[in-house]
């Protein structure tokens, strides 16, 4: 067999506009931004990628992305797409931060593997297939609309909805109250602050969210609070989760080892994608910990990807892959397919989803080769 080469790599650049403006803590969105990463091979596979920056999060926009996907491109022609630690490894080392790039093009190499070795991408990763439920997000709105999209939702048979928070103590009590009031008790709810409170705001919003039945909450504390996050653990009884404070393995370990939370969240942009991703869930287990899979504003492409990650990985309790849900547009042909809040994965080798050349045709287009 002749060596797979990687040939071309094709960068399209497009947006979704969202549904209606969401807003968390860190600020609102209201369109989705994309690159989508094809990296062809010798061997005529091609591979899919996406990436979608929150730069609030990830600290890249999609211009920046756009210019560090032309020179990553580069950097891989020529090169065996299958040798996976090899590839990862050098767009690291070229390229440090930038998360959300370098995990388009991670994602589009585990494509071109599993379709080398004929096998859907959970099958490749060494994993079973589940079928997964995924929770629903409500952004930070006044308490009262709050309370009636999480009524709406429960109505509609969602088992977990997540809530954004992260304004003031009283505010985001009411939020909790009203909604829990709203939905009753049969509902899991889960709270995500996305870094909106210091530590005594957190100690007091979570004494007396107590009562109210909160699986976990999300990002209490800044990023960089790790010690904030040690302190607030040892004062509530609602579980911790971490989110923007871990990027890849290393944090994984400081956060873990280091007693500053229950359970991680992963999200392929954050990570630079599966090959971290797995070094994540790795740790956390090492540590006892379990993990989330979240996303950005993923279409059904990136979302399919993450859900192969998270069937492969039992460990990998939560999921939080709602993000497309948002979105006025469904670009994807094949791939996961949402019933309500059930995923079920495509049995097509590798990821098992491809960009709508209608879609495509919309956005710029360039190539490296
Ligand atoms: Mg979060």
């Amino acid at each position: 067999m002749t060596e797979l080469r990687i040939t071309g790599v094709d960068i399209y650049r497009g947006a979704i506009p969202m549904a209606a403006p969401f807003r968390i803590s860190l600020g609102v969105i209201s369109e989705a931004d994309y690159l989508f990463i094809r990296i062809r091979t010798n061997g005529g596979i091609g591979g899919w990628g996406e990436t979608t920056p929150i730069s609030q999060i990830t600290g890249d926009t999609q211009a920046i992305n756009l210019a560090a996907a032309q020179t990553l491109a580069r950097l891989l022609l020529g090169t065996n797409p299958l040798d996976i630690e090899a590839r990862v490894t050098e767009m690291g080392r070229f390229l440090a931060f930038n998360s959300s790039v370098r995990a388009a093009f991670d994602m589009a190499l585990y494509d071109i593997a599993g379709k080398t070795a004929s096998l859907p991408l959970y099958a490749l990763l060494g994993g079973g297939k589940r079928q997964l439920e995924t929770d629903v997000t409500v952004g930070i709105d006044e308490p009262e609309k709050m309370a009636e999209q999480a009524l709406a939702l429960a109505k509609s048979g969602v088992p977990a909805i997540k809530i954004k928070l992260g304004t003031t103590a009283d505010e985001d009590v009411r939020r909790i109250e009203l909604i829990r009031k709203a939905v009753g008790d049969g509902i899991i709810l889960r709270v995500d602050a996305n870094q909106g409170w210091d530590l005594p705001t957190a100690v007091e919003v979570l004494h007396r969210l107590e009562a109210l039945g909160i699986q976990y909450c999300e990002q209490p504390l800044a990023r960089w609070d790790h010690a904030g996050f040690r302190r607030l653990r040892e004062r509530t009884a609602i579980p911790i989760m971490a989110d923007e404070s871990v990027f890849d393995h290393r944090d994984a370990f400081t956060l873990t080892a280091g007693g500053c939370c229950d359970y991680l969240n992963i999200k392929l942009a954050k990570s630079g994608g599966i090959h971290t991703a797995l070094k994540i869930n790795a740790v956390a287990e090492a540590c006892g910990a379990k993990c989330m899979l979240g996303c950005m504003m993923e279409t059904r492409l990136g979302l399919t990807a993450a859900a192969h990650l998270v069937s492969a990985r039992p460990n990998i309790r939560f999921v939080d892959l709602d993000g497309h849900l948002q979105l006025k547009e469904d670009p994807i042909l094949g791939g996961a397919t949402w019933r309500g809040t059930t995923i079920t994965l495509p049995d097509a080798p590798g990821i098992g989803a491809d960009v709508d050349p209608v879609f495509l045709a919309r956005c710029e287009h360039d190539v490296v080769s």
